[in-house]
């Protein structure tokens, strides 16, 4: 039996492969890759078409299907689902006039599938535009292997306890940096707006973060991000978990989350500080059903990692404070001293829907 590891790539040849995507592009077609989520509400699929050339605005991207029935999101015996494009970003992978298309889904009567939560989304945020809702995601992930081992985690036991990673330098301490600075440089390419990024508490932990972005860009930008994780991890013959706490780090080891940022146009103005602990009443109103639809699973997820420890508030009580980073939500100290700026939700699982959590912010502070 074979361990893979990040050493082991496919054996595919990298010089055959730099030779054919490096040949003069087509003088007018595109290739155009479609980007959808699947049955499971947290799993990418993508597929490619040829464009006779490349599309001027979202509008001229035709409707596409696929087999639903492959993607836990339709019986066999009518199995069409529908793509309807929703943003374009370009393609760092293929380059040149190249696109990856975020899709929704659509079942056969064009209804938003199962886990279309996107279409829901899109109508709050209209219905909120004039409140210029900013939102920016902290997205945790762990790199591993092909059999879910942690990157940098020995074979048998553990790694030296953590306090060295976050942020860490250094070849003992740094594990999979290549993923990382690939990202994000593809990211930047694609037209995505990636904040930073940072290595986290957990070895072979990371973050990237995806802001400010207004409205349902947020989720149409995180989506994408997450899509070209994935892909560059594949290049390097690596996984992307987004588990909030797997397995092998259910000791003494941070879980993954997806801390979410939020602010109106009032809460960035001057005193803006007044609206934002005015927030925090609205916020824990939602609080049960907030926690609902903070992971893919029904609040399920979450249960493993929001302990009240690692960083972490407990699931059932709403709790909020400035710099506090064991409560739901938190005001960072500099929006404390300065009376304005955003808020901190610091209760979304690492594999939670965008579309979801932004909704339900966004639903809870401006239209209660
Ligand atoms: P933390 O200190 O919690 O680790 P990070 O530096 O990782 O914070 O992330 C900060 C996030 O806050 C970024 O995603 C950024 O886009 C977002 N952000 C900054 N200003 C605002 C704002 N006014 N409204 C909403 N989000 C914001
Ligand atoms: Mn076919
Ligand atoms: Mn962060
Ligand atoms: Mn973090
Ligand atoms: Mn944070």
């Amino acid at each position: 039996m074979s361990h893979l590891n990040y050493e082991t790539r496919l054996p595919l040849g990298q010089a055959v492969i730099d030779h054919f995507l490096g040949l003069p592009a087509h003088p007018s077609k595109c290739q155009a890759t479609y980007v959808w989520i699947d049955g499971t509400g947290e799993q990418l699929r993508a597929k490619t078409r040829t464009m006779d050339s490349k599309p001027q605005n979202i509008t001229d991207y035709p409707v596409w299907n696929y087999d639903g029935s492959s993607t836990g999101q339709a019986e066999g015996i009518n199995s069409d689902r529908y793509l309807r494009p929703v943003a374009v970003f370009a393609d760092p992978f293929l380059g040149g006039q190249n696109v990856l298309v975020m899709c929704e889904t659509l079942d056969n009567d064009n209804k938003p599938t199962a886990t279309n939560h996107r279409d829901a989304c899109a109508t709050i945020m209209k219905e909120i535009s004039e409140e210029h809702p900013w939102f920016g995601m902290e997205q945790e992930y762990l790199i591993v292997d092909r059999d879910e081992h942690p990157l940098g985690w020995p074979k048998h036991g553990y790694p030296a306890p953590q306090g060295k990673y976050y942020c860490g330098v250094g070849a003992d301490r740094a594990f999979g940096r290549e993923v990382v600075e690939t990202h994000y440089r593809a990211c930047l390419h694609a037209g995505i707006n990636i904040f930073g990024s940072n290595a986290e508490v957990t070895p072979g932990q990371w973050e990237f973060q995806i802001g400010t972005c207004e409205g349902i860009d947020m989720g149409d930008q995180l989506w994408m991000a997450r899509y070209i994780l994935h892909r560059v991890a594949e290049q390097f013959g690596v996984c992307i978990s987004l588990d909030p706490k797997p397995k092998v780090t259910m000791g003494d080891w941070n879980g993954a989350g997806c801390h979410t940022n939020f602010s109106t146009s009032v809460m960035r103005k001057a005193n803006g500080i007044s609206a934002i602990i005015e927030a925090m009443k609205s916020l824990e109103k939602t609080h049960a059903e907030a926690m609902m639809v903070y992971d893919p699973n029904g609040g399920k997820d979450n249960l493993r990692r929001l302990t009240g420890r690692h960083e972490t508030s407990k699931p059932d009580t709403f709790t909020w404070g400035i710099a506090n980073r064991a409560c739901s939500v938190r005001i960072p100290r500099q929006v404390a001293d300065e009376g304005k700026g955003y808020l901190e939700d610091r209760r979304p699982s690492s594999n939670c829907d965008p579309y979801l959590v932004t909704a339900m912010i966004a639903k809870s502070v401006l239209l209660n």
